[in-house]
């Protein structure tokens, strides 16, 4: 038997994921040689580190356990997470905190400026929690915070990874007006695993949520990703694809999915790297400007080349 702890914050004793203590441990296999990483040790990772803690900020690096932590904070790439360090919703992959989170710090779009101003970001990478208790999911501070870093840095550019806003009317246009370069939502998984790995959203409106904001402001880059691993068949893949070409998405993302702890959903399978390559070049022949389809591809991972990249491949279809 696993205890679910919380680990993370400074409250370690409060269960991480109280819905999930009850329920029976889920094992996953071995990891293979691919997945292995180095430990975060070096400099530049420290002084993220720092630079995080200064602000009082909270990144998705940290709270999900990303595996990539020490090659990105060593270069000085760290994903952001506003609105707090615990999400309304219960997914059965995420390791972020869930219950009822606090009222919004009215100060953090500007600490999340100067955070990006002081590790010298070219391009920022801005998420946060599910907050279904706000009236606008939050719309509003997203918005708020793409300004703030525009003013603060108006030449960086900005991504943001944003929740579903499920029956939040109107969120989505408030977020889209904001400009942010790049509007990511996670699809996460293939539809027919969205009952026991995100219960709480709809596969289709998580297509037409990107699908909008195309209508609405077709200049945004848009960009999707699942995780692999979660017992999803190839053929239901290869729909994703075409269900996010048809909302026209320009980016995909393809990770494979990493059990936090025992309380979570198991591993189904390790994917081996030649079927994400497999997968990859299925992608573009469907037609997506960029793919990243690799073991520990996360959504954020080399955000800032692939943009670069991205805006190259759009050039070169306009002439
Ligand atoms: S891949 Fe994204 S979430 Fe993971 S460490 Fe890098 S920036 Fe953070």
């Amino acid at each position: 038997m696993v205890v679910v702890v919380d680990t993370v914050s400074a409250t370690p004793l409060r269960p991480r994921h109280p819905e999930k203590v009850n329920r029976p441990d889920a094992f996953s296999p071995p990891k293979p040689d691919w997945i292995r990483v180095r430990a975060p040790n070096t400099r530049g990772y420290a002084e993220t580190r720092n630079i995080v803690k200064e602000n009082g900020l909270v990144t998705v690096c940290e709270e999900a356990g990303c595996p990539n932590i020490g090659e990105c904070w060593d270069k000085k790439h760290a994903t952001f997470m506003i609105m707090g360090d615990t999400c309304t919703r219960a997914c059965a992959f995420c390791n972020v905190k869930t219950g009822m989170p606090g009222a919004l710090d009215a100060l953090e779009p500007e600490h999340v400026a100067e955070a990006t101003f002081k590790l010298g970001l070219a391009h920022i990478v801005v998420t946060s929690v599910d907050r279904d208790d706000l009236a606008d999911g939050g719309a509003e501070h997203f918005a708020q915070t793409i300004r703030a870093i525009r003013a603060r840095c108006p030449a960086t550019t900005i991504e943001i990874l944003t929740p579903d806003f499920l029956r939040k009317d109107g969120a989505l246009e408030v977020v889209v007006a904001a400009k942010p370069d790049v509007f990511n939502h996670n699809l996460e998984t293939v539809p027919s695993r969205y009952l026991s790995v995100r219960p709480g959203a709809r596969y289709f409106h998580s297509v037409r949520l990107l699908q909008r904001v195309k209508e609405i402001d077709p200049t945004i880059f848009t960009k999707s990703g699942i995780m692999v691993g979660l017992g999803e068949e190839r053929p239901e893949v290869l729909q994703v694809m075409d269900d996010l070409r048809s909302a026209d998405v320009d980016f995909l993302t393809i990770g494979q999915y990493l059990q936090p702890t025992r309380k979570h959903h198991a591993v189904m399978r390790y994917v081996p790297p030649d079927e994400f390559l497999g997968y990859e070049k299925v992608a573009y022949t469907k037609g997506f400007l960029m793919v990243s389809a690799s073991p520990l591809t996360r959504s954020s991972h080399h955000a800032g080349d692939d943009f670069a990249r991205l805006k190259a491949a759009r050039a070169a279809i306009s002439g």
